[in-house]
């Protein structure tokens, strides 16, 4: 059982009476932590750069640097740069979408258009990432022809391609080269869809799986920073999700691989070819 903290107030009457108050501020006081955290994390992320930047400028300002070593430091230092960028990009993504509803002008967009960009987006990242490596990634995608068949989509266009193309590439980026990703959307029988990510690399220990999608959450620091990550991907894609009335599920084995998959709900869908064919893998 959690503990719970009351705060107790005795209000006193002319009369000498007393009316006792009491209030269950345990809630309260979560939230307050929360959010302490989070600013903490915050200023971890964002000072974390800046001193590695910071360390930079005085080395450029004292020493005698060759043009070649010149290059190299700014090069390291718009990197850093980059990194605070997208850290504050991500907030303010976030705070957005916390303050305010989804916009009642949501648009239809077909499934084919969001997994189109999805293909040419992951593609690419697996590309640069497994450049100069012995081995490529494999990424299946539905054919053209699947993918007309799969209807529309109601939202914000720009919200769902973010968060699916979020969950490809993390995909891409987790899967070491040689791993094969794949991506599917299939219909289910009450009309609803399920969009998913399967890939074939390291996998999470369950101990992760329910913090996975809190802001700055990241199983291996190094290894998410390496590959420009920021820890507030899942966070916005759980975020952008719920929005739209779907939900995100995670399954994983260590050594194995994770399935991201994300469950619309029939009534943001129109159109869709009822068709049950596997996956391309
Ligand atoms: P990041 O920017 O660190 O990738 P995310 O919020 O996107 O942040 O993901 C949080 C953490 O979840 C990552 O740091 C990584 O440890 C883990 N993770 C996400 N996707 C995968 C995946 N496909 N395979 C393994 N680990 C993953």
């Amino acid at each position: 059982s959690r503990p719970v903290k009351i705060s107790v107030h005795l209000h006193p009457y002319g009369d000498g009476r007393k009316l006792l108050l009491s209030r269950d501020v345990t809630a309260l006081e979560q939230a307050e932590a929360m959010r302490r955290d989070f600013v903490a994390n915050v200023s971890h992320e964002i000072r974390t750069p800046l001193t590695v930047l910071t360390g930079f400028i005085e080395t450029l300002q004292t020493l005698q640097l060759s043009t070649d070593e010149r290059a190299r430091y700014l090069g390291m230092m718009a990197q850093q740069a980059a990194r605070m960028q997208s850290v504050v990009q991500g907030l303010l993504t976030l705070s957005r979408m916390e303050g305010s509803p989804l916009p009642g002008m949501a648009e239809w967009t077909p499934v084919r258009t969001l997994l189109q960009r999805c293909e040419e987006e992951g593609r690419a990242l697996s590309l640069l990432l497994t450049q100069g490596q012995p081995a490529t990634q494999t990424l299946y995608f539905p054919s053209d022809e699947r993918m007309r068949q799969l209807g529309e989509i109601a939202g914000v266009p720009a919200e769902l391609q973010s968060a699916l193309s979020n969950l490809i590439s993390n995909a891409v980026r987790y899967t070491p080269a040689g791993g094969t990703i794949t991506v599917d959307w299939q219909a289910l029988p009450d009309g609803a869809a399920r969009f998913s990510v399967r890939d074939t690399g390291p996998g999470i220990d369950a101990v992760h799986l329910p913090r996975l999608t809190e802001r700055f959450y990241r199983v291996d620091r190094s290894r998410s920073r390496e590959t420009g990550g920021t820890g507030l991907g899942l966070a916005i894609v759980k975020h952008a999700l719920q929005r739209h009335g779907a939900v995100l599920d995670i399954a994983s084995v260590v050594g194995k691989g994770s399935v991201f998959s994300v469950t619309f709900p029939a009534s943001r869908l129109r159109g869709a070819v009822a068709v049950l064919e596997a996956p391309a893998a």
